[in-house]
């Protein structure tokens, strides 16, 4: 049975009827119907109407090397006939695991050479966290264990993903939170940069924040920092250039470990293979998901660094820890393809040198100019559209978050998909995008732009 068996209203109502979606207002959707996606090709997804839409989202955030790769296909259906699946529990291990890790440990850090996988960025974090803690107990301080966080923070959505995390609404829901993490200011000038402050101040003023609460607690109390190099889901939102080696800093002199979620910013997204090389940091965990295997498989790596490695190895004792798929043969075989593809396109280098530049310098210069946009920002393939009602004074239209919403619709209307974050709009296109892709996506971002002031200005 297909799917072409069916009517569009048909596939609507079946998906009412059985299908809780993530992140979703299940009364809202039970009334508005799903947008039901069949197929994709490049940069375009189509829905059931056949309608092509330019996916500026990649799927979400993942799908690097664009849609229809069919080595993709090829190698996982070639694995599967092979070996499907074996655990690399007690003792065992497959090879498609075994050489995705030695090609992550040469792409990596110089500090960073091991390896735990898991199926999703929420688990690599909940992996992370354990490990953190695990690792300041086997040094004899077991009472170093709180995190450091940051409001809009988003790592995942299991229970220590959303504790880490820093988003209000989710935290409301937790009922519960995973104890001993404690979050700070973002470092999101748009809105919080005093009248008179340089970026520059505002990054070390964010920093500091971090360096009161570890003061606050007793750095012999705090184990490790977390942060997204660029928040992603929290709104794109763009550290100045003060913010990261401040914060190194002052993890190195309170002897606290850096933890970098790179689950958006890692495999190219932001014209390096991770940011943590664009900062030059050398973090003791990178969180890793999504373009790992630009989404064809599910499959998250947590890089641990080797400060960390060297003691489990010399310490010893079995950490309790580990998922029925860590290190899924099929999931890896793609991984390493997804990765030679990366390579032998040089998509890395091409969003550095071409593609990065472009798009933000297309975003200066054609969007931020418009009448509701308050500020542009882009880092690599990331990019941020500020909607306000008044320009100068950058204040917002009525009902948050409802312009940025009205714009979005307006702009799959018009064959680009975008995603609305409260007052902000952002992008996070596919690798392959090219001048002339991002062209065609600001024409279509100024021509939504046009209509949804239109509607914004008559109510
Ligand atoms: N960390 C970050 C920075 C993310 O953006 C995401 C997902 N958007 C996650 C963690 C969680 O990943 P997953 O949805 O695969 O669990």
């Amino acid at each position: 049975m297909t799917y072409q068996n069916f009517s569009l209203a048909q596939l609507q109502a079946m998906d009412a009827a059985h299908h809780l979606h993530p992140f979703t207002d299940h009364k809202d959707l039970r009334a508005a119907g799903s947008r039901i996606i069949t197929r994709a090709s490049g940069p375009y997804v189509y829905d059931t109407e056949g309608r092509e839409i330019l996916d500026g989202m990649a799927g979400l955030w993942c799908v690097n090397v664009g849609y229809g790769r069919d080595e993709l296909a090829e190698v996982a259906y070639e694995q599967m006939k092979e070996l499907p699946y074996y655990n690399s529990f007690f003792r065992c291990s497959t090879p498609t695991p075994v050489l995705l890790s030695q090609k992550l440990a040469e792409r990596a850090p110089k500090n960073v050479n091991q390896v735990f996988y898991g199926s999703s960025g929420s688990e690599a974090n909940d992996t992370a966290l354990r490990l953190v803690r695990h690792y300041w107990a086997l040094e004899g301080r077991p009472q170093k264990n709180r995190i450091i966080s940051r409001h809009w923070a988003y790592h995942g959505s299991t229970v220590a993903g959303t504790s880490l995390g820093g988003m209000g609404g989710m935290h409301d829901q937790l009922y519960g939170a995973v104890p001993n993490i404690a979050h700070v200011m973002p470092p999101y000038a748009f809105e919080l940069r005093r009248p008179g402050e340089s970026d520059h101040d505002f990054g070390l003023r964010a920093a500091q924040a971090v360096e009161d609460a570890i003061l606050e607690a007793g750095a012999d109390n705090v184990a490790a920092f977390i942060g997204e190099p660029v928040m992603g889901a929290g709104g794109v939102k763009i550290p100045p250039e003060s913010y990261w080696p401040e914060i190194d800093r002052i993890c190195k002199k309170h002897d606290v470990l850096l933890m970098l979620d790179e689950v958006i910013t890692g495999y190219g997204r932001t014209g390096a293979w991770f940011a943590a090389e664009r900062l030059g940091l050398e973090p003791d965990t990178i969180t890793t998901a999504k373009a790992l295997t630009s989404g064809y498989q599910p499959l998250s790596a947590l890089l641990v660094g080797d400060r960390i490695a060297k003691t489990l190895v010399e310490k010893g004792g079995e950490f309790y820890h580990g998922y029925t798929y860590s290190g899924h043969p099929v999931a890896c075989a793609v991984a390493l393809r997804n990765i030679e593809i990366i390579e032998r396109e040089g998509l890395v280098e091409r969003v550095r040198d071409d593609t990065g530049p472009y798009f933000a310098n297309a975003l200066n210069e054609r969007i931020a100019g418009h009448g509701i946009v308050g500020e542009v920002r882009a880092f690599g393939l990331m990019g941020a559209i500020e909607i306000v009602a008044d320009k100068e004074t950058r204040e917002r239209f009525p009902g948050q978050g409802t312009a940025a919403v009205t714009l979005r619709d307006h702009a799959i209307e018009g064959g680009l998909m975008m995603r609305a974050v409260g007052d902000t709009m952002i992008l996070s296109p596919p690798l392959i995008w090219t001048r002339d892709t991002i062209d065609m996506a600001c024409d279509r971002i100024v021509t939504a732009l046009d209509r949804a002031e239109k509607d914004l200005r008559k109510g």
